[in-house]
C-alpha cells in the first residue's frame, strides 16, 4: 500500500492586501518537494506530520511530493495554487490513497474553494481514490470538499494545539476504510452566521463547549467529527460556521448529529459577537493593570492587525496611542517594515535614528487606514529574525521573521520585521534578546493564537481596537458575496437554524 502525503495550505483573507505568490509557501523560497518536504514537515506539530507517523506505524509507503504553507494573506496567485496542485495531482499515479493537510479557506485570484477545486480534480483523475483530509477549525466549507473526500477532520483547539493529532485523526480513519474495516459516510451543512473570531477561542464559551460536544460524539462512535467556527474575512458564499460529520456507514447518524451540532451552534450566536472598546480607553486601563497584584506583564493587543489572519502587520495605531499615552517598560511585536529595517541596518547598531513606521500598505478594503508612525530611537539590535518554535502550537517550525531590528525609544522596544510573523511562540521576543517576562508591557499583533504561549504568563489581557483587515467590526467591511441573510451582518430572529433555510 501506498500513500500520497502533502499539504496545501493557505488561510485566504480577501479583504488583505498583502499578495500570495509561490515564495510565501516556501518561507521565501518555493515550497519543499519530496524528500525536502518529507524532512522539513516529519516530527513537527502539524497536521501533515500526523498524518506521515500514522502512515509509517501502519507500515505504508508514502511519497510527500509537496509542503506548501504559507501565512494567512490575500488571494492565492493562480500561479502558485496551479504549481501546488499540479505538484500533488502529478505524483498520485500509484498510489492507494492520499492524505492532505488542507486549510479551508483558501481563497485564488479566481477561485472562492481552492480545496475544493484540487480535490475534485483529485477525483476526476483517479475516480474513487480514498482521499483523507485534515482542516483548519477556520475552515469555510464547501459541498466539493465534501463531496471529493472520504474522511475530513478538523482542529479541535484554538489557539492551533492539535493539528498533529488531527492529521493522525484523518489517517486512521483513511487507513481503516481501505483496508475496507470502515465505510465511511459524510453528513455536512452550515449555519447562516459569522462568528467573530475574537470569540472563537476554545478557552471561552460558547466554542470550548462545542468542541467538548464533537470530542463527546467521536467517542460514543461517530468516526470524525468537525466543527468549523469558520473564517469571516473572506467575502465568499459559504464564508461562516460549519460542521462535517463522518460515521461508519450511518447516514442517518451522521445526519442528526451535524444538526444537533448546528442548533446548538446557532443558540449560542449572541455569543459570539465581539463588543469593541474604544482605544484610548483600553490603553489607558494599561495603568491601572499594571498596579494590580500578580506576575507577570499586561498584554496590549492590537488584533485587527493580525498577520495569521491577513493582517498587513505595518498599522501603527494602538503603538501610536502606546507611545502618546507614555506607557513604559514596553515590548511591542511587531511592524512590518522592510523599508525602515533596510535603513536602521544601514545607520547600524547603536545609531540614533528617525524612521516613518508602518503605515504603507493601503488597506483598499477599509475606509480608515492606518498612516506612517514617525519615530526616534536607537538600534539596539539587528538580527537575521529566524527563531524555532518551543511552545505548544507548530512545536520544532523553524520561523523567519526576515531582518529584523530591535529599535528602542527609552519607552518602548519596537521589533521591525521584514517577514510576516505572528507572535504566538516566546522565541518572537527572546530570539531578539528580550526577557517577556521582565516586561511591563507587551504589544502583541495577534488575535487568539498568543493565548498557547502567552497567556500563562500574562499578568492581565487587554484588547486594543486598532486599524487593520482584521477588524473585529463588521461594518467596517463591505461583504458583497456571503450568502444573505447571514447573522450578525442580519438580524436573524428564527429560534432554529433550520428556519426559513431551505439547504436543511
Ligand atoms: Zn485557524
Amino acid at each position: 500500500m501506498k500513500l500520497l502525503i502533502a499539504m496545501m495550505s493557505h488561510e485566504t483573507n480577501t479583504f488583505s492586501p498583502v499578495p500570495t505568490l509561490l515564495e510565501r509557501f516556501g518561507s521565501g523560497a518555493n515550497p519543499p518537494e519530496n524528500a525536502d518536504a518529507y524532512r522539513a514537515i516529519k516530527g513537527l506539530g502539524l497536521t501533515m506530520a500526523g498524518m506521515i507517523s500514522v502512515a509509517e506505524e501502519n507500515g505504508i509507503d508514502i511519497i510527500t511530493p509537496i509542503a506548501a504553507g504559507a501565512p494567512p494573506s490575500g488571494p492565492v496567485s493562480d500561479e502558485a495554487y496551479d504549481y501546488i496542485s499540479d505538484c500533488i495531482c502529478h505524483a498520485v499515479a500509484d498510489c492507494d490513497g492520499i492524505l492532505l493537510e488542507l486549510h479551508g479557506a483558501m481563497v485564488t485570484e479566481t477561485r472562492e474553494d481552492g480545496e475544493g477545486t484540487l480535490l475534485k480534480r483529485l477525483r476526476e483523475e483517479n475516480p474513487g481514490i480514498p482521499i483523507g483530509v485534515g482542516l483548519d477549525m477556520h475552515a469555510n466549507l464547501y459541498p466539493e470538499i465534501v463531496d471529493n473526500s472520504t474522511v475530513i477532520a478538523g482542529f479541535r483547539t484554538y489557539p492551533h494545539i492539535d493539528m498533529f493529532e488531527t492529521g493522525v485523526r484523518a489517517g486512521r480513519v483513511l487507513i481503516e476504510a481501505m483496508n475496507n474495516r470502515v465505510n465511511p459516510t459524510m453528513a455536512w451543512g452550515n449555519c447562516p452566521m459569522l462568528p467573530h473570531v475574537m470569540r472563537q477561542g476554545t478557552d471561552d464559551h460558547p466554542n470550548k463547549m462545542l468542541q467538548e460536544k464533537v470530542a463527546e460524539y467521536e467517542k460514543n462512535g461517530a468516526l470524525c467529527v468537525a466543527l468549523f467556527t469558520g473564517f469571516p474575512h473572506a467575502d465568499i458564499l459559504n464564508a461562516g460556521l460549519s460542521v462535517v460529520v463522518t460515521t461508519d456507514n450511518n447516514q442517518e447518524e451522521a445526519i442528526r448529529i451535524r444538526d444537533e451540532l448546528l442548533e446548538l451552534a446557532w443558540q449560542e450566536r449572541e455569543n459570539f459577537v465581539y463588543e469593541i472598546t474604544p482605544l484610548s480607553d483600553s490603553v489607558g486601563s494599561a495603568f491601572d493593570a499594571a498596579d494590580e497584584p500578580g506576575e507577570g506583564p499586561v498584554i496590549l493587543l492590537d488584533h485587527y492587525d493580525n498577520t495569521a489572519s491577513g493582517g498587513t502587520m505595518d498599522t501603527t495605531e494602538v503603538l501610536r496611542e502606546i507611545l502618546a499615552q507614555g506607557l513604559e517598560d514596553v515590548a511591542a511585536y511587531g511592524i512590518y517594515d522592510p523599508a525602515a529595517v533596510a535603513q536602521m541596518i544601514e545607520a547600524g547598531i547603536d545609531s540614533e535614528v528617525t524612521v516613518s513606521l508602518g503605515g504603507k500598505m493601503h488597506l483598499d478594503a477599509l475606509e480608515v487606514q492606518s498612516s506612517p508612525l514617525t519615530v526616534t530611537g536607537r538600534v539596539k539590535l539587528i538580527s537575521d529574525g529566524r527563531y524555532t518554535i518551543t511552545g505548544p502550537m507548530g512545536t520544532g517550525s523553524k520561523m523567519n521573521m526576515g531582518h529584523t531590528v530591535l529599535l528602542d525609544t527609552g519607552n518602548v522596544l519596537i521589533a521591525v520585521i521584514s517577514r510576516h510573523i505572528e507572535p504566538y511562540d516566546l522565541g518572537c521576543f527572546s530570539s531578539l534578546g528580550i526577557d517577556p517576562m521582565a516586561k511591563k508591557y507587551l504589544m502583541l499583533k495577534s488575535r487568539i493564537h498568543y493565548r498557547a504561549t502567552f497567556m500563562p504568563i500574562a499578568k492581565k489581557i487587554i484588547e486594543c481596537a486598532g486599524v487593520g483587515v482584521c477588524t473585529s467590526d463588521y461594518d467596517q467591511l463591505t461583504f458583497r458575496n456571503v450568502r444573505r441573510p447571514i447573522f450578525p451582518l442580519d438580524n436573524i430572529n428564527s429560534s432554529s437554524f433550520k428556519d426559513g433555510f431551505p439547504d436543511h
